[in-house]
């Protein structure tokens, strides 16, 4: 199968998901994960009309993305991976979506970035919900309290929460407690499930996915 048609079954299935869920058509949105791809991978996927991608690493995005991103300037670029505090000026000034806010000392940079170069992305927590040490992310019972710390003391807009299922469990329990939390927050927007588990995530409230592997094959 092409790139394009892997794309295709993709948001297909992402329609049926919605519509098996009762969520409202489009309420979800693809997030087309590109790491390890290069920009030739890429292009036809933005030629088939797919606009928002997903990075997990600030220097491998900074290789390809400005020039794809002067091409299609509409392109929405999502940081999935962790970030340290001397990339975040590369990447607020980069992505246009952070989903990996996850302390309060990135957070602060963070917060520092956007007001020196006034470039404003879109936030989202990232959530440890398996509480896996090697994992980043907040914890489950601390994201309420982040989420606050970021909002009233650095005065970020936070958009939603992000997590990472660990890979041997069932996710479910982990979408769920992730909508769980973000109702606690006041937050409507969730990213979670990706090519495994995605239909699973949109059934439980997912508002994007972040799908690699089934669109550009296996990295
Ligand atoms: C790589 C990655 C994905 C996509 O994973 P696939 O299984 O290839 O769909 C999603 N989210 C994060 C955070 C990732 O690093």
């Amino acid at each position: 199968m092409e790139v394009q048609e892997r794309l295709n079954d993709v948001l297909g299935r992402i329609r049926l998901g919605e519509k098996a869920a009762n969520r409202a058509e489009r309420a979800v949105t693809l997030v087309a994960v590109s790491k390890t791809f290069d920009a030739d991978a890429i292009r036809p996927v933005i030629d088939a009309g797919q606009r928002a991608f997903g990075e997990n690493r600030v220097q491998e995005a900074q290789g390809k993305w400005p020039e794809l991103k002067r091409e299609t300037p509409d392109i929405e670029l999502h940081l999935i991976g962790p970030l340290q505090s001397n990339k975040a000026a590369d990447a607020v000034a980069l992505f246009d979506v952070i989903e990996t806010v996850d302390r309060e000392k990135i957070a602060r940079v963070i917060a520092g970035e956007i007001e020196r170069q006034d470039r404003r992305p879109r936030l989202y927590v990232q959530v440890n919900t398996g509480l896996e040490p090697q994992k980043a992310g907040v914890k489950p019972e601390e994201t309420v309290a982040f989420v606050d710390f970021c909002r009233t003391e650095l005065g970020l807009a936070i958009e939603g929460l992000m997590c990472i299922p660990p890979v041997d469990e069932n996710p479910g329990p982990h979408f769920a407690l992730l909508a769980k939390i973000a109702g606690r927050c006041g937050l409507e927007k969730l990213s979670m499930g990706m090519s495994g588990d995605f239909e699973m995530a949109i059934a439980f409230g997912a508002t994007s996915v972040r799908v690699g592997s089934a669109i550009f094959g296996t990295r």
